[in-house]
Order: structure tokens, then sequence, then C-alpha cells
């Protein structure tokens, strides 16, 4: 029952007084009777229809329930505090999981509420230390390897509450982890790359210090190519990992000048027809007229076609033309700029790893001609600088077509 508000009790008794006025006017008794029957009825009627209103909810019972669950360490207290986060968050108690947030019981199972927390959290570093009672919490990570998918890492971090009640928040550090394991390996691939032509230097020099070897006019003459070669394909890697760092450090300014694909084609491609492998390429330009500029970076985009068909050079049978075409999509949004080869072309499964720093389908044919095995990821991240798409397209013993889709400029 609610409590009868002192307004509508004042309100009643006034009709019950008015009742009693107009019954003292009728001269009948039982008509003064019924006059102050229907009144008091009436009053009755007031009271009952205010006990039907909804009951209000009392903030400050509320509040003093959750102080008295907070004081006495109760789980419920958090409930409401860790339903909305995001990151997996499990109450303990006596090793128990006392309470869980929607992302504990999606990730956990549904199960867990009540459960032995080293069954819930099957990882035996953190298991037990949340069973031990005793154990300090300094809100250090525990590194988990296991829980969830092979290949994820979750931190978890336990915070002492009241009375015996543990805190355990997990978070995904799986993408945080991943690009660390890429960066390492691409520092031991880029010093793997460097040593290998470096210690073919050494050797040579080593050999040609002897003077036997070094006597010797053609013996000398073949070394000294060797190296000259090798030292080369050490210039190379330098100024592509040289050229990706710049390309990376840039990634989030938005290219400025307004760039005519037409004259960047026509200027590689006078590169390529001045080069040493001039004559083993027809090199064909497929372009219409009036094409929509883009914006851009001329020098980098250069970049990019000079990688593309290089790329087509190389992996493109000797004979057999190479052709570059740029062509606009049905409203000219964008530009399509592809490159293609009559080569061997690529196998399926290799073509998501392509853009991989140093990822190559053969790795000696790769570097036999030269290849540093980053090119493609430095087309891949100029595309994307300039809010472009990639998009690699091979078919074995065929040929490959490697597009780049990029935004014009908006008239
Ligand atoms: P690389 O310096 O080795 O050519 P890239 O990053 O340019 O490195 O290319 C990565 C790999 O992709 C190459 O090693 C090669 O195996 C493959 N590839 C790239 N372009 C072509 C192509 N046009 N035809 C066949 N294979 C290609």
């Amino acid at each position: 029952m609610n409590p009868i508000s002192p307004f509508r009790l004042i309100f009643a008794i006034l009709f019950i007084i008015g009742g009693a006025v107009v019954a003292a006017q009728a001269s009948e008794a039982l008509t003064k009777i019924i006059i102050m029957s229907a009144f008091g009825v009436a009053a009755l009627a007031i009271m009952a229809l205010e006990n039907r209103t909804p009951p209000q909810p009392d903030i400050n019972a509320l509040e003093r329930q959750k102080k008295r669950l907070l004081y006495e360490g109760r789980a419920e207290a958090y409930q409401d505090v860790i339903d909305p986060i995001t990151d997996p968050i499990l109450l303990i108690r006596n090793a128990k999981v006392a309470a869980a947030n929607p992302a504990a019981k999606n990730f956990l199972g549904h199960h867990i509420i009540d459960e032995d927390v080293r069954v819930a959290i099957r990882h035996p570093a953190a298991a037990d230390r949340l069973a031990n009672p005793n154990a300090e919490h300094t809100g250090e990570p525990i590194l988990l390897v296991g829980v969830g998918s092979a290949d994820q890492r979750w931190e978890l971090r336990i915070h002492a509450l009241n009375d015996g009640l543990k805190l355990v928040q997990l978070s995904d550090q799986s993408s945080r982890y991943a690009a660390e394991r890429m960066r390492t390996d691409f520092v031991a691939n880029a010093s793997h790359e460097l040593r290998t032509p470096l210690a073919a230097i050494k050797g040579f020099i080593e050999t040609l210090e002897n003077p036997d070897a070094g006597a010797d006019e053609k013996t000398r003459t073949r070394f000294l190519q060797i190296m000259y070669q090798e030292a080369d394909r050490m210039q190379r890697l330098v100024e592509d990992l040289m050229s990706l760092s710049r390309i990376e450090a840039e990634k989030y300014q938005l290219p400025s000048e307004p760039v005519d694909l037409a004259e960047l084609v026509s200027d590689v491609k006078n590169v390529f027809l001045n080069g040493r492998s001039k004559k083993d390429h027809d090199f064909q330009v497929l372009l219409p007229d009036n094409i929509p500029m883009i914006q851009g970076d001329y020098a980098q985009l250069s970049q990019l076609l000079h990688n593309l068909v290089s790329n087509a050079y190389k992996y493109g049978h000797r004979g057999k033309p190479v052709s570059v075409s740029v062509e606009p999509n049905r409203n000219s949004s964008m530009l399509r700029l592809s490159v293609t080869d009559q080569g061997d072309g690529i196998a399926p499964e290799h073509i998501p790893r392509l853009t991989e720093r140093f990822y190559r389908v053969d790795k000696g044919r790769s570097k036999s001609i030269g290849g540093t095995g980053l090119g493609l990821a430095i087309v891949k991240h100029i595309s994307e600088r300039h809010g472009g798409r990639l998009e690699i397209n091979s078919e074995l013993g065929v040929g490959t077509t490697v597009s780049v889709l990029l935004p014009t400029i908006k008239s």
C-alpha cells in the first residue's frame, strides 16, 4: 500500500465536513443519513483512487540499498556499473564468479555465474592468482595466450574491491601484439635482406685479396661484376626501405596537387623506353581523351606506376607487350589505372599476401631479377594515402593485371 498524501487526506476531510453541512440542512433523519453516507463513500473513493496510482521509485531508498550492498561488498552493487563496459568484466568472490557483464558472458559463456574461476578462465597463471585469497593485486596485467582463439592475446587485470571481492578486467590486445610482431618481423627480414649481399661482397673482397685470384684478370672482372650487382641490390633495398618509411610517415596527410594521369603515364613510359630492357617488351598505352584530374602526390604516383610496370617487365614474358591503361568509372568519380602483362601469372593463394613486405612467390626468381620484395607494399601504401584501392587479377599461364582505383577531383 502506498501512503496517502496529506493533501488528499485534507481534501477527503473537507469533503466529509461539506457533506455534514449539506446533511444538516435536510429535514428528515433518513435523508441526513443517506447524504452523510454518500459523502463518506465519495471520500473513501478519493483515498482509494490515490492508492491505485502506480508506485513511484523512492530514489533515496534505492541509494540506501546500493550503499548497503557496497558496504557489504556484494557483487550486485556493481552490476549497473559493469554492464555497459565493452571489455569483459567479472567479479570474483571465494574463487567463484559472483557477477559478470554481458561482454564477459558472451566471451566465456553464459554459465559462468557461480562457477569456479579456474573453470571459467581456463588459464593456470590467472586462475591461481584469482583463487588465492592472499594474493596481492597491483593491477599489473597478466598475459593470457590460448583463451578464445589460438592467436588471440588478452591482458587480465585484477583489482581488489571490498570484503574479498575482486574485479577482473579482460582486454583484447591481439591487434597490438600482431602489430608488434609485424614490426619485429620486418626488422629481422630487412636485416637478413641486407646481410646477404653484404656477406657476398665481403667474401669476394677476401678472395680478391688473395694474390693468385686477384692477379687473374678474368676472375677479378667476374668478381667485381658480382660485387657491383650485390651493392646495387643493397642500394635498391635501402631506397625502398626509405620510401616505405617516408610514405608511412605521411599517410595521414592527404596529397593536394592536381595530377594529370595522362602526363604521368607518358613520363613513366619514357623512363622505361630509355631504360636497359626497352627492347624486351612493347609498351602499350590505352588512354581516353579528357580524363579527369586526380588529387595526388606526383612523385609518389609515379613511383607507384614505376613499380607496377617494373613488375610487368620482370614477370611478363619477353617479347610480349606490357600495357598501361587509364579508365574512368561510370560517373567519373574514380580512375582505374591498370598495368597488364602476359606472364606466368600468380596462383590465387598468393594474391592476398603479395602486398606484405618481403613476400615473394618465388624468392630465387625475384632476387635474380633484382626484386626487393617491397614493390607492391609501396604500391599499397601510396594507394591508401590517396584514398585508393588496389586490385590484383591474375590467371596462371595467361598473365596479371594490377589496378589502382583513385578518386578524381570533384568538379
Ligand atoms: P619484388 O621486388 O619481388 O618484385 P613486389 O612486392 O613487387 O616484390 O612483388 C611481390 C611478389 O609478387 C613478387 O616477388 C612476385 O612473386 C609477385 N608478382 C608481383 N607482380 C607480379 C606480376 N606482374 N606477375 C607475376 N608475379 C608478380
